[in-house]
């Protein structure tokens, strides 16, 4: 049976696998999706060290393979510094932003709403312009409450299969392979950071949870932006 099509148990391959098996598996399905999806298949890449370990992962498998950065005007000026950098490293990185006008202060009262507008829909673009058929993310079972009922390979919009690869791997996996590959992170990390997102929504936190520092004070706090939660095909209705 192909590895895409794995009913595996999740939590069993965390626990179970070892650092190395966990990479040749991340791989393994990067190149059957690939050898599957062909030019369909393209990496949604976040800019944080899960995305930029997924990115590796997918050009060691292929330097063809295409990926897409969402990006938004609130992210930190070291966010920005770091995508210029990966873009100048990878000039065919296509960036995706909402530029349009939103009522002040809207991620206070309506992070959902804010989040809706500035990171789902440049998602949707992103996968309907590249004319996507698997979209590939970094994340991971353990990184929080919300990302523990997640599967290696889905199918949550008809049409668009999601592959994530490393959602077996825990933190310290992660930090291994991006220090054993002389991978570059967001300096964002040096400062205490675990997870990164737009500046007024993140916080340096040291709670157990990866995500506990997003959204702190709202409804939201360690939860999701929407793109992993939300449809990124056919109709999408905001609320304005
Ligand atoms: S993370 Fe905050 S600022 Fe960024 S889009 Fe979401 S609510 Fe808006």
């Amino acid at each position: 049976m192909e590895l895409l099509e794995n009913k595996d148990d999740v939590k069993e391959l965390v626990e179970n696998l070892n650092y190395k098996e966990k990479v040749e598996r991340s791989l393994a399905l990067i190149e059957e999706a690939y050898e599957r999806y062909g030019d369909g298949l393209v990496v949604a890449n976040s800019l944080g060290k899960d995305s930029v370990c997924v990115w590796e992962l997918a050009k060691m498998v292929s330097l063809n393979i295409r990926g897409f950065i969402v990006t938004t005007r609130f992210k930190p000026t070291r966010t920005v510094q770091f995508m210029d950098e990966v873009v100048a490293q990878y000039p065919d990185l296509k960036v995706f932003k909402n530029d349009e006008d939103i009522p002040e202060n809207l991620f206070e009262y309506d992070p959902d709403l804010c989040c809706n507008i500035l990171k789902v829909l440049p998602t949707r673009w992103a996968i309907e312009k590249m004319d996507v058929s698997c979209w590939v993310t970094g994340l991971r079972c353990t990184e929080g409450r919300t990302r523990t009922d997640y599967k290696e390979v889905e199918e949550r919009d008809k049409g668009l299969m999601k592959l994530n690869p490393i959602l077996i791997w825990k933190e310290r996996e992660v930090w291994q392979f991006l220090a054993l590959n002389n991978v570059k992170v967001n300096q964002l990390y040096a400062e205490g950071y675990r997870s990164l997102g737009c500046a007024p929504c993140t916080n340096i936190s040291t709670e157990d949870n990866e995500r506990a520092g997003r959204w702190i004070g709202t409804s939201k706090c360690g939860g999701e932006c929407g793109i992993h939660t939300r449809p990124l095909k056919g109709g999408l209705s905001i609320k304005r």
